[in-house]
């Protein structure tokens, strides 16, 4: 079977490069006489791996100095408990936008440690925004302020990060890492699972200001404390070594097709010709509130679950796939990644246009 226009929401496409060049790669690699999955992950081998990975992931994201970079496990999930761990170390409060089912699961992890504050939400329209924020509503004295950047199932994105001074900024960037350019500055972490923008599922990848780290609360784990992976250059214990070579794979990738310029361009253009198309539509509809749409998931719906379960199973036929909501909006959601190419998008734009023609 050809490879198919693939929408997961994650694990989701991965550049065909990258995945050609692992397979020439994969049964020995270079000329070490074994894969990478057969090597120590204290070889020399191995080590110029994740350093190479670490330095186009730098320059592909202008990463600054007084930022340490960690490949770590565990998935985004760890981090909901990992960062409350780290930062809680003064007043041991934080603010948090509730967005959607991923900070649902964030916020009650941090309140395990200390106080949360839940000072914006869009639970009242099944989350199909992102609420405004007031800055009287910031705790001057919060350890830290949590976002989650952009939402995978509802499809939301922040277009502008809140300004929150001296409180070091949280994002979780699982679903939009490395999709456009970011101010690395203004963030205190950034975190984000691999499976979507940055390779396989199994690495969670960790920006982290410096002066973050070392600050963790008594009862962390070892394995949970930044300040173990930082001074263990990310490899304390064996880390996903296939994973983290996959993922250099592909920052070198993007790095090649000319970096986080290219790679919005690319991105918002793909976005513009689906949202359009739906716009243009007059069966189906984007569920999102235009200013606040994701580049990188896109959910829409007709408003009838039968139509939209026969739109599905009509697209996977032609080659079309992972294109069903998740449960909790319905519909469809096409994920529409740093690696799905514009000629996917085109595709499925073709085939909503056509399938309107034949059932209005
Ligand atoms: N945050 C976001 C935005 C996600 O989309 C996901 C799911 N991929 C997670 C966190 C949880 O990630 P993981 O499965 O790696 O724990």
């Amino acid at each position: 079977m050809a490879r198919v226009y693939n929408f997961n929401p994650g694990p989701a496409a991965l550049p065909e490069e990258v995945l050609i060049k692992a397979q020439k790669e994969f049964v020995e690699y270079r000329n070490s006489g074994m894969s990478i999955m057969e090597m120590s992950h204290r070889s020399p081998e191995f080590q110029d791996i994740i350093d190479s990975a670490e330095t186009a992931l730098r320059d592909v994201m202008k990463i600054p100095a007084n930022y340490r970079v960690l490949f770590l496990q565990g998935g985004a999930s760890s981090q909901f408990a990992m960062v409350p761990l780290n930062l809680f170390r003064k007043s041991k409060k934080a603010d948090y936008i509730h967005t959607g089912a991923w900070t649902k699961k964030a916020i009650p992890e941090a309140g395990r440690y200390g106080t949360v504050n839940v000072i914006a939400s869009s639970e009242d329209k099944n989350f199909n925004y992102i609420p405004k924020v007031d800055k009287s509503a910031f705790s001057s004295d919060a350890d830290y302020f949590y976002i989650c950047a952009n939402n995978t199932i509802y499809g939301t994105r922040f277009t502008e990060f809140p300004d929150t001074g001296d409180v070091p900024l949280v994002a979780d960037m699982s679903s939009n890492i490395m999709s456009e350019k970011v101010d690395v500055s203004k963030f205190g972490i950034i975190f984000a699972g691999a499976q979507k923008n940055l390779g396989p599922s199994g690495v969670t990848l960790v920006i982290i200001r410096e002066d973050l780290i070392g600050h963790a609360m008594d009862i962390t784990p070892t394995m949970f404390d930044y300040k173990t992976h930082a001074d263990g250059g990310s490899l304390f214990n064996t880390p996903p070594t296939f994973n983290i070579y996959m993922a250099k794979l592909v920052f070198e990738w993007v790095r090649d097709m000319g970096g986080l310029d290219a790679m919005e361009k690319h991105n918002f253009s793909k976005a513009k010709v689906l949202y359009d198309a739906l716009d243009e539509s007059s069966m189906f509809s984007a569920t999102v509130a235009p200013e606040d749409r994701s580049i990188m998931n896109v959910p829409f719906v007709t408003g009838n679950p039968d139509i939209d379960a026969r739109f599905i199973s009509e697209a996977a036929e032609k080659g079309l796939v992972g294109l069903k909501g998740h449960r909790s909006v319905g519909g469809m959601r096409a994920s529409i990644y740093n690696a799905v190419p514009a000629k996917a998008v085109d595709a499925l734009v073709a085939f909503i246009r056509d399938f309107e023609k034949n059932n209005s």
